[in-house]
């Protein structure tokens, strides 16, 4: 996900996505990289996006993902992101760039973890997104989300 600004250009579906960013403003502070987002994006060297997340290894203790090494991503049991320099989570995912009067982007997007990446909320089940404005485009409105 969440978020899709711009996740749209990785699918078939690619025109689909407006970038209105409203997917990443409403889940994009809740994303998850997987231990394999971690993993190349150390051996990438890109700490200005590892600093935005914190880890939870298998003895349950947490440590800043830029304190991670490669090895060190196969005990990842959870990821966090929090802010870098207070520790608090997040309110908006730090990733998102507004890039005119209503079009946001992802400043990561070659990089963005799988959750954004294979999100698409346009597809009827578990990451169907109702307030998605592709899918208000597409006239495609889910029958129950009329139900009050
Ligand atoms: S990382 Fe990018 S795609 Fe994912 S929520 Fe943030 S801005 Fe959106
Ligand atoms: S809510 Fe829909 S149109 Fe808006 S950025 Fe997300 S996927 Fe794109």
């Amino acid at each position: 996900m969440a978020g899709t600004p711009g996740t749209g250009e990785d699918h078939e579906d690619e025109d689909s996505c407006m970038q209105c960013g409203l997917c990443c403003r409403v889940f994009g502070n809740g994303i998850s990289p997987t231990p394999e987002n971690i993993y190349s994006w150390i051996v990438d060297g890109r700490t200005e996006i590892l600093r935005h997340f914190r880890a939870c290894r298998a003895d349950g203790t947490w440590i800043r993902c830029t304190e991670l090494d490669a090895p060190g991503t196969g005990s990842i049991t959870a990821v966090e992101m929090r802010d870098p320099e207070t520790g608090e989570y997040p309110t908006v995912c730090p990733f998102l760039r507004r890039v005119g009067k209503t079009r946001y982007t992802c400043s990561i997007h070659a990089d963005k973890p799988d959750m954004c990446r294979n999100y698409m909320p346009w597809v009827f089940g578990e990451t169907y997104f109702p307030r998605c404005r592709a899918l208000e485009k597409k006239g495609e409105v889910s029958p129950w989300s009329r139900i009050p």
